[in-house]
């Protein structure tokens, strides 16, 4: 891809987006394109309609949505499922209509069915049930996969479609309420160690086992898509490792260095039992992470320290 190509990253501003634009700006490339959502309202049509024919960008890459941890997902399931259409249906609709060369979706591991055998392959999309907790989020990135799945069948273009698992890392939302598990258990690690090692409440029963992909490797998989043309419309990208809650917890309070107690609330849901990705597609076209879970945080930790 030419280093000039016009690429406009929705979602700049977030997790994702943002390391995709520290990657691609490391990686030269001149012509990034931006707005934040208060310059572009990606829900409203007519606006978005009105930026692409005046920015007319070559490749787009949606990290842009409503998203949240388990307790969001649960209390607001009517803005997770017609917030994200809206964003990504003015998105793609854009991009199909000024004949965007390259569009790069990014959607979640829970598009699968809560009880998928594991690890979970591309092609176990739509054969069961959705876990409760995200199913309205869960339905629209399929209906965004399924977009894109569609202009590239309908159309022949190079809309592409990434479902990583659970993400982490530098500019996530470490806000108790709405997070998901890794940016919350850092803060109250962190805050518990400075008020004295107090105990941490850790939700659910500690059983559940996840998957968690360090936002630059997701980044670096973003990269790759745009250089390369693959011959599907949709890829997991994980690690393809799994660890549960308890494991986590405990990797995060060594990090941290927090000498407490560990209290686990149960009357908090635990989610999904299990959410292992099967990551062997990506990596039979040559991607895999590079980073550890460990360094990963140790990174995040470190930069949540810096923002203090
Ligand atoms: P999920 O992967 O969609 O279930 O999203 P989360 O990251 O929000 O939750 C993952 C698991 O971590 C669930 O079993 C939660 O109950 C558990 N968990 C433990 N402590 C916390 C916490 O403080 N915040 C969140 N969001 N989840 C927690």
């Amino acid at each position: 891809m030419e280093k000039d190509t016009r690429i406009y990253i929705a979602g700049h501003r977030g997790m994702v987006g943002s390391a995709i634009w520290r990657k691609l700006e490391a990686e030269g490339f001149t012509n990034l394109i931006d707005r934040t959502s208060r310059e572009l309202d990606l829900r409203h049509q007519e606006s978005v309609e009105a930026f692409f024919e005046q920015e007319e960008p070559d490749v787009v890459i949606a990290a842009a949505a409503r998203v949240g941890g388990i307790l969001a997902n649960r209390d607001h399931p009517y803005e997770f499922l017609v917030e994200n259409l809206q964003i990504q249906n003015n998105l793609i609709e854009a991009s199909h209509r000024l004949e965007v060369q390259k569009f790069i979706y990014l959607g979640s591991s829970c598009i699968y069915p809560k009880l998928a055998p594991q690890p979970i392959k591309e092609e176990y999309l739509l054969t069961g049930p959705l876990e409760p907790t995200n199913e309205t989020y869960a339905i629209a990135k399929i209906a965004g996969l399924k977009a894109c799945e569609a202009i590239r069948k309908q159309y022949g273009k190079d809309f592409i479609s990434l479902m990583p698992t659970n993400l982490y890392g530098y500019n996530d939302n470490f806000d108790l309420e709405s997070s998901h598990v890794l940016p919350a258990l850092l803060r109250k690690f962190h805050e518990a160690k400075i008020n004295g090692n107090e105990p941490v409440e850790v939700w659910g029963s500690g059983s559940p086992l996840r998957e968690f992909l360090y936002a630059d490797d997701l980044a670096d998989a973003v990269h790759f898509v745009l250089e390369h043309k693959l011959p599907e419309s949709y890829y997991n990208v994980g690690t393809g490792r799994e660890i549960s809650i308890k494991e986590l917890a405990l990797l995060i309070q060594e990090i941290v260095r927090h000498r407490g107690e560990i209290r686990w609330d149960k009357t908090k849901p635990d989610g999904t039992p299990r959410k292992l990705l099967d990551v062997s597609k990506l990596k039979a076209e040559g991607w895999e992470a590079s980073t550890s879970l460990e360094e990963g945080i140790r990174n995040t930790y470190t930069w949540y320290c810096k923002q203090l």
